[in-house]
């Protein structure tokens, strides 16, 4: 791909999870990234203030699907509060670290939850 990622960014890219859609979602968001191009539409369900579920459609690059990937395993279950907690330098060390140029790329999934949240909330 032209940049150094390490295994983990590879196995996200290549086997990433949570993937599609969620056709009863209560919340869905669409971001875009400018430079990259890339766009990420997130799907979630909330149940009592968890993520009972979370799944996300991208057009990314490698960084954006692996990242976002990583993203949805780390909230789901949580609270709404402790997911908005998870942003994308907690998902950018967790992943191991990305290349410098990548790092936007992994700010899709947390701006798009948290612009999601912010949307629920106000329909409430
Ligand atoms: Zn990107």
């Amino acid at each position: 791909m032209g940049f150094e990622f390490n295994e983990n960014v590879i196995e996200h890219f290549e086997n990433p999870r949570n993937v599609g859609e969620i056709p009863d979602a209560d919340v869905i968001e669409t971001v875009g990234s400018p430079v990259c191009g890339d766009m990420l539409t997130l799907y979630i369900k909330l149940k009592d203030d968890k993520i009972e579920d979370i799944k996300f459609k991208t057009y990314g690059c490698g960084a954006a699907i692996a990242t976002s990937s990583l993203f949805t395993e780390l909230v789901k279950g949580k609270t709404v509060e402790e997911a908005l907690k998870v942003t994308s330098d907690v998902v950018v060390e967790a992943i191991g670290g990305l290349p410098e140029k990548k790092v936007h790329c992994s700010l899709l999934a947390p701006d798009a939850f948290k612009q999601a949240i912010e949307k629920y909330r106000a329909k409430q």
